[in-house]
């Protein structure tokens, strides 16, 4: 074992949760690997017995595979359209067992939404390692608004609530931010210390007037998830309210809770005794060295209800090479770099991402929001490859600054857009306007780009 990293950072909190799991006074890795594939084996039985779609999947699969980690890719990855089509073929409880249902959104225009079932104890996981991950921000004291849904049980706010109240955090779920100044009314009236929200949400509160005055010399801690951070997202909020800030990855699929910051904020600690993360190649699906950038899996090791097994998420990671600072032996993953979709492939043949153009517009200071269409030139049909495609960027600017100073963040965010190398190399054209209506102003990054080219 190397000594502890850096003795002024404390240790990661799950450090301690993830060794009282595994029933052992001081956590190794191979500890951690030998817990995992024990997991890994048990939920694979429990899943071929009881799921009809795993059944088939592992028709030809020996017992008691996969012997070992290198024998892995035994397992067939498993797509997220499966989960959307054929997801309570997945489901390994009787219905009966199940205590929430979680229906999300769907994306396209048909097809049936996306079922995720969860039972007591799935949800009792999660709120327990929410309620250790949160020690890097909270304690005794604390009192966290969560701008999540949470009146639903078993909700994300719900859950915080359930599991933070046992450390004497009060919790309060306001739901998603949309009128600035009555989250931060919210913010005073409760005497909040810390908050919990979606990244591009944050940033517009953070900037916003009210949000701003509320927030200074109150909000110590925030927590981000939901999405990507970029720098200039995670220093707005920063700076804003002379704050820390930490990262959280998480999705409904995988159990809501995933990985955390430590007061290192370096990586984001995974909370491996329930599941197993690797990065692989999205093209050919093999497993990537650590320090690559990849695909995320996820294996949900002790979810009953709906185990995901090998699950492409979709989310583009690294595994952290080198060991935290705070000298934990759990592994961590680097920020979401973006997600596959999500990438815009232009005609001139660069592909930025949306966390390349949200490095870009929130990096002036006067932008609290934006929403980009990216269109064809439709006047143009003859224009030659790497012409034609179109940007336009609908900022929102705080409406204290005078017109002078919108103009000029204006101007300025046209700049930084069009020096996005992929921007650049592909002769975008980039136009930037400032949008007077707030509701104009999507806050999730799914909504932040809309594709109106056509196919
Ligand atoms: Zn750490």
């Amino acid at each position: 074992m190397s000594p502890r990293g850096d003795p002024s950072v404390p240790i990661s909190p799950l450090e301690e949760w993830t060794a009282r799991r595994l029933g052992v006074d001081r956590l190794t890795r191979e500890e951690v690997g030998r817990w995992q594939l024990e997991r890994l084996r048990e939920v694979v039985g429990w899943a071929r017995e009881r799921s009809p779609y795993y059944r088939r999947l592992y028709e030809s699969l020996p017992d008691g595979a996969p012997a070992g980690f290198d024998r892995i890719a035994l397992l067939p990855l498993l797509d997220n359209s499966v989960v959307r089509e054929r997801g309570q073929e997945l489901v390994c409880v009787s219905l009966s067992d199940i205590s929430r249902v979680v229906t999300m959104p769907t994306s396209g225009s048909t097809g049936a939404p996306k079922r995720l079932y969860f039972t007591t104890d799935d949800l009792r996981l999660t709120a327990d390692h929410f309620r250790h991950g949160m020690r890097a921000l909270v304690g005794p004291g604390d009192r966290l608004v969560v701008l999540m849904p949470g009146q639903t049980p078993g909700s994300v706010g719900a859950l915080l609530r359930d599991g933070l109240g046992q450390d004497g955090v009060d919790v309060h779920s306001y739901g998603f931010v949309d009128d600035c100044a009555d989250v931060a009314a919210c913010i005073v009236g409760f005497e909040a210390t810390a908050l919990v929200g979606v990244p591009g949400q944050v940033v517009r509160l953070a900037r916003s007037a009210a949000g701003r005055r509320a927030g200074k010399g109150r909000i110590r801690n925030v927590l981000l998830s939901g999405d990507h951070v970029t720098p200039a997202m995670r220093a707005a909020i920063e700076d804003a309210w002379d704050c820390r800030v930490f990262e959280h990855y998480g999705s409904t699929e995988i159990g809501l809770g995933g990985a955390v910051q430590c007061r290192a904020h370096a990586g984001l600690h995974v909370r491996e005794a329930d599941l197993l993360f690797e990065v692989v190649d999205p093209v050919t699906g093999r497993p990537l060295p650590d320090g690559s950038e990849g695909e995320l899996v996820v294996t949900t090791l002790t979810r009953r209800g709906m185990p995901m097994i090998r699950l492409r998420t979709g989310d583009l990671v690294r595994m952290a090479a080198e060991p935290c600072p705070c000298g934990s032996v759990l592994r961590s993953i680097g920020t979401v770099v973006g997600r596959m979709g999500e990438r815009l492939p232009l005609k001139g043949g660069g592909t930025p991402t949306v966390a390349d153009l949200d490095e870009a517009v929130f990096g002036v200071d006067a932008v609290m929001g934006f929403v980009a269409t990216l269109e064809a030139d439709a006047d143009d049909p003859a224009a030659a490859p790497g012409a034609g495609d179109r940007l336009t960027v609908k900022v929102e600017l705080r409406s204290e600054e005078p017109v002078p100073a919108r103009e000029a963040a204006a101007a300025d965010v046209a700049g930084r857009v069009a020096t996005i190398p992929a921007v650049r190399s592909s002769g975008l054209q980039v136009r930037v306007e400032e949008s007077a209506e707030a509701a104009d102003v999507a806050p999730s990054a799914k909504q932040r780009i809309v594709d109106r080219r056509g196919t």
